[in-house]
């Protein structure tokens, strides 16, 4: 195989955050961009399709109306074209997609013996299991993407497994943690989307405002590093600069710090072990606030939720994501307050019996009856 600093890249989830930062970094990079996926068919996905005339296309949604002649010709439709483009053997495979739907991708990616640079958390929730059987079985590699755990897999490059103590993650806080006085049964979907120091897709926004998305980066941190849950820990640090900690077994601490970028995660997925000149500014250490405090698990009882879901294992994990997803939306949607996403979760963990993650169909199935049980929990709210 082709050094993985030089292969082409697939963009999964191409028009999201994510996925136009990676394009951007691939462009500075003078990589090949070789595959594009996206849910939906959109001006922006028609503008980067222009910009990469060879790139193959891979949509999940089929069209409800007429599409651009040009792109038609292009685009294959349907989660399985979107496996397909994962699957081409040979590429680094960025996952950028939301939701759980980035889980097929990512085992097709692994079982191709692809680099996966893994940004779509929803993978580890839904089907951690198969994804670290995968990563196993077929010679691939996964990088994660995440700010936190490409932190924590920078600074435990070349230290043995055994090393490892404990990890620390750090956690902005979202925009109520540090405001006490902030009643949160009456914030607004703007309120919560306005994250203070990252700019990101909407679902992660209000997750960051929740602290639900460090629930999941604890699952996420579990599964890609293999530590018991007791070796996880997390602390507000609100000006994002230290990305993570790891502390080893004699006492030394390492930290990746740094200006808030996602494109250096991304970047290092995209060339590790080397580190090539990229697009993130330098950092001046002059007056930075490096504060860190202990999270409020009693305001933001999310945290806790997913250690309990972490601890339960099985279907919990796909089933954390999956209620917290559908209650986000109806959070967006202002069927529920801000401070409900939390309750209808834990109702929804409440409802679904454990049951083991041994198959794509389990963990799809753990998907579909998180998202069945948070409905039930959102409509008998509202018929309160
Ligand atoms: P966005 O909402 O900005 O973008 C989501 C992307 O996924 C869009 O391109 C969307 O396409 C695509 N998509 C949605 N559903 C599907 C599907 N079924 N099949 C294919 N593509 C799909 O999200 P973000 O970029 O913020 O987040 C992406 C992932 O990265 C999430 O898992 C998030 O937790 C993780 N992450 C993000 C960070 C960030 O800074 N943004 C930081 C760390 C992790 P369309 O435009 O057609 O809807
Ligand atoms: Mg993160």
């Amino acid at each position: 195989m082709d050094r993985p600093s030089l292969t082409p890249v697939i963009v999964l989830g191409a028009t999201g955050s994510i996925g136009t930062q990676t394009l951007e970094v691939a462009d500075r990079l003078n990589r090949h961009v070789a595959g594009l996926a996206t849910r939906s068919i959109s001006p922006r996905l028609v503008a980067i399709a222009e910009r990469y005339p060879d790139a193959r296309i891979a949509v999940a949604e089929p069209p409800t109306g007429a599409i651009d002649s040009a792109l038609e010709r292009r685009v294959e439709f349907g989660s399985e074209a979107i496996a397909g483009l994962a699957g081409i053997a040979g590429t680094t495979v960025v996952n950028g997609i939301v939701g759980a739907s980035g889980l097929e991708p990512s085992l097709a990616a692994l079982e191709a013996g692809n680099r996966l640079g893994l940004a779509n958390k929803e993978s580890l929730l839904t089907g951690g299991p198969l994804v670290t059987e995968a990563l196993a079985a077929h010679g691939g590699e996964l990088i994660p993407v995440d700010s936190e755990h490409s932190a924590i897999w920078q600074c435990i490059v070349g230290e043995p497994d055994a090393a490892v103590s404990r990890v620390v993650l750090t956690a902005s806080g979202g925009p109520f943690h540090a405001r006490a006085d902030i009643d949160l049964s009456s914030v607004t979907a703007e309120d919560a989307l306005a994250h203070p120091t990252w700019d990101m897709g909407p679902r992660i926004s209000i997750d960051s405002a929740t602290l639900m998305n460090k629930a999941f980066e604890v699952i996420e941190a579990h599964f890609l590093f293999d530590l018991a849950y007791d070796q996880i820990d997390v602390v507000i640090h609100p000006k994002s600069y230290v990305h993570s900690f790891v502390e080893f077994r004699d006492g030394v601490v390492k930290a990746e710090l740094g200006e808030p970028d996602m494109r250096k995660p991304i970047q290092y997925a995209l060339t590790a072990p080397e580190r090539i000149t990229g697009l993130a500014a330098p950092f001046d250490p002059i007056g930075v606030d490096l504060a860190f405090s202990v999270p409020d698990r009693e305001r933001f009882p999310a945290l806790d939720m997913g250690y309990a879901a972490g601890r339960r294992g099985g279907n919990a994990p796909a089933g954390l994501n999956a209620a917290d997803e559908i209650a986000v939306a109806a959070f967006l949607a202002h069927r529920i307050g801000f401070h409900e996403i939390a309750g209808v979760v834990a109702d929804a963990l409440d409802a679904v019996p454990p049951s083991p993650i041994l198959t794509l169909a389990s963990a799809l199935a753990a998907d579909a009856a998180g998202r069945i049980a948070a409905a039930e929990s959102i409509a008998a709210r509202s018929n309160r």
